[in-house]
């Protein structure tokens, strides 16, 4: 089926409070807006809404769109890149792919119109939701030449992107479960090229937690060039409110962070945020017609940089299933293994955040200002003794207690002659040369996540291997080809190619353009009865696969291989050779684990949906039909009719 014009993505600009109530059966609707005009649909039923175009909103829509049979786009490169400008250029990208910028104001609001689809509707607020069996309707609310409007929207599925207060999830009523409101805080983006000259010739880098008798805070060089900063400030209401924060009052603060008088703060925004460890107990919900993702399924403390990096792999690992759903290939079952396959993960990085949390502020605490003394204390004045005091004698108390506090890191004390500060000074030493501070390479967690269940065949269905649990310690990523990993990285050349030196990566043989399995083989001869066998199974049932021939280092030179005449009549294969870094580097199939008379299938999001270690024992026909009957949650039987009655 045709899958033109899916995406919507909600944004707004001005948020008003969603005023909503949920009705106990789970039947979700608004409480009327009496101030509210609504306006007529003629929308048919879309395929998908994401509500939220945040950075996961935004890259589920570039990825959907792609499983649209559109262009092409480029990979994008591992970098420390602001968000802000990243979700700029998800925008940017999303136009290019011939999406619309709506706002509800101007010659762009489509207010009247039937969406098409591909609209970002901007300034747009969903604020409540109805499930039938048929569809979701979501009504949204804008504002409009200074008037409260709303419209409905309907769609199959519904993506619910907006993030770590997510309306959708309270709407559906799904609780989260973990620690909540573990650290307050207040974010301040500022520009200073004066800062970002003295770091870059005093001391370059890109985190600095700083310490000092006069302030606290932790600073994030977004640029140094361009002298971009965000500084992040422990915030303690009701005692502190965001007045306490005006841009004079951050920038004598900055000054103080700094040690010296800049020429040229700006400071461009100032927003509070609460630090929260928390998944949500279900991912998806209402007969697999909402889903969750990105911080509105999963929020955790910004330590070592999992939170939107998780919220992308989600949206990574729905793509194909939602795609799937719609082209009629996989049963709407498929996509219950999101939350099979991804929750698990958000668990995981949810622990490793708070263990990594912990670590950093194991430095502060080992200088004398342990962060979780200074919560207890203002719990005792917000909740203990200190609550029965008027408000400025409580924010007097606080300032007190804190300026104690910093004290702590005055020269006085904090020095080698002194015993107190030599043996702090010691400790620190030791928590650096230990590595037990915050970490910011994560290379097992990065690219070794693997799902253990879900849309996969194991490789045994009796053994499910338990959940790891984070270490702590920076851990390095091994390769290996288990069902559920990340296909490893290998450079290959493409052999119709040969003469070219150009190489690619395995992980470039996955398309990135639509819903494809990839099957990697060795060229000998049984592996080429499996594929053989898996392009008639696909086939069937209406999936789209190619089978890359990898040939050993060494073996071909400028012959063509015999591919061609082994795969026929089927012709979406490629033929490519493993281009070793040194002679004794491992092989390709070394590098998996696996033998070369086995085989690897990939899913369209480069995970190994199943693998042969030896070489298929029995009927490959068979056996094919099992795995992709597994994966995408069908009977065979059923889509054996279906075959025959079409
Ligand atoms: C200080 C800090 C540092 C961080 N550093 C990192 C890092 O280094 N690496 C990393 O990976 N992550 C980091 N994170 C986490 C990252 O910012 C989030 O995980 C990420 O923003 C989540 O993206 P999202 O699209 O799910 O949600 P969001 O970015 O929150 O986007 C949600 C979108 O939905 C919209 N929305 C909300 N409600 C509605 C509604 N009812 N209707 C329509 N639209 C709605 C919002 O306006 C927004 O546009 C950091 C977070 C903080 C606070």
């Amino acid at each position: 089926m045709g899958v033109s014009g899916f995406i919507r993505g909600f944004n707004f600009l001005h948020r008003t409070k969603p005023r909503i109530s949920v009705y106990p059966s789970g039947y979700i609707q608004r409480r009327a807006f009496s101030d509210s005009k609504l306006l007529d649909s003629n929308d048919s039923v879309l395929p998908v809404l994401i509500v939220g175009a945040g950075p996961v909103g935004l890259v589920l829509s570039v990825l959907l769109s792609k499983f649209d049979f559109e262009k092409v786009v480029s990979p994008i490169s591992v970098a420390h890149f602001s968000q802000y400008k990243l979700t700029r250029l998800l925008v940017k990208l999303l136009e290019n792919l011939g999406f619309c910028i709506c706002t509800s104001e101007g010659p762009e609001s489509l207010d009247h119109e039937p969406l098409k689809g591909r609209e970002i509707l901007m300034g747009h607020e969903c604020v409540s939701i109805d499930i039938t069996d048929q569809c979701v309707t979501a009504t949204v609310s804008f504002s409009k030449e200074g008037e409260s409007m709303t419209r409905k929207i309907q769609s199959k599925i519904l993506v619910a992107a907006d993030g770590a207060g997510s309306t959708v999830r309270k709407l559906v009523g799904i609780d989260l479960k973990g620690e909540n409101d573990l650290q307050k805080l207040v974010s301040v983006h500022f520009l200073s090229n004066d800062l970002g000259r003295y770091l870059l010739n005093e001391r370059p880098g890109m985190l600095f937690f700083i310490f000092n008798a006069e302030a606290i805070g932790v600073l994030v060089a977004h640029d140094l060039k361009q002298g971009e900063f965000v500084l992040q400030i422990p915030f303690y209401p009701p005692q502190q409110s965001l007045e306490d924060f005006s841009p004079e009052i951050c920038k004598k603060l900055i000054f103080k962070l700094v040690g010296r008088e800049l020429s040229d703060v700006n400071v461009i925004d100032i927003k509070p945020w609460v630090m929260h460890a928390e998944v949500a107990e279900r991912f998806v919900c209402g007969n697999n017609q909402i889903i969750l993702c990105g911080d509105a399924a999963h929020r955790f403390p910004p330590a070592g940089g999992f939170g939107m990096n998780t919220g992308i792999q989600d949206a990574h690992n729905l793509a194909w299933k939602i795609a799937s759903v719609l082209k009629g290939v996989a049963s709407s079952s498929i996509l219950a293994t999101y939350e099979t396959e991804r929750k698990p993960i958000a668990i995981f990085n949810t622990a490793l955040s708070i263990q990594n949390f912990r670590a950093a502020m194991a430095v502060p605490a080992t200088l004398g200002l342990d962060p979780t003394i200074a919560n207890s204390v203002h719990q005792v004045i917000n909740k203990g003794v200190g609550s029965i005091l008027p408000s400025s004698m409580q924010k007097a108390l606080l300032d007190g207690i804190f300026s104690i506090g910093r004290s702590q890191l005055s020269e006085f004390i904090l020095n080698e002659n002194n015993p107190l500060g030599s043996s702090r000074l010691a400790k620190l030493r030791h928590i650096f040369e230990e590595g037990k501070s915050l970490q910011l390479q994560f290379p097992a967690e990065d690219l070794g996540f693997r799902y253990l269940e879900g849309a996969l065949v194991p490789d045994s269905k009796d053994v499910v291997p338990a959940p790891q649990l984070p270490t702590g310690r920076r851990r390095d990523y091994v390769p290996c080809a288990d069902p559920g990993s990340r296909l490893p990285h290998m450079n290959v050349r493409v052999l119709s190619k040969f003469q070219s030196e150009e190489t690619i990566s395995t992980l470039d043989l996955v398309s990135g353009d639509k819903v494809e399995f990839l099957l990697i083989i060795a060229p000998v001869e049984k592996s080429y009865n499996l594929a053989q066998a898996a392009f008639k199974v696909a086939k069937e049932y209406k999936v789209s696969i190619k089978v890359c021939v990898l040939w050993p280092a060494g073996i071909v030179t400028r012959f063509q291989p015999e591919s061609k005449v082994t795969v026929a009549p089927w012709k979406n294969f490629i033929n490519v050779i493993e281009v070793k870094r040194s002679a004794d580097s491992l092989s390709w199939w070394k590098t998996c684990q696996m033998t070369e008379l086995g085989a690897i299938l990939v899913r369209p999001d480069e995970h190994i949906a199943w693998r042969s270690k030896p070489s298929v024992i029995g009927d490959p026909y068979s056996k094919m039909k099992m795995v992709f009957s597994t994966i995408l949650g069908i009977e065979s039987i059923n889509i054996r009719n279906n075959v025959l009655n079409i």
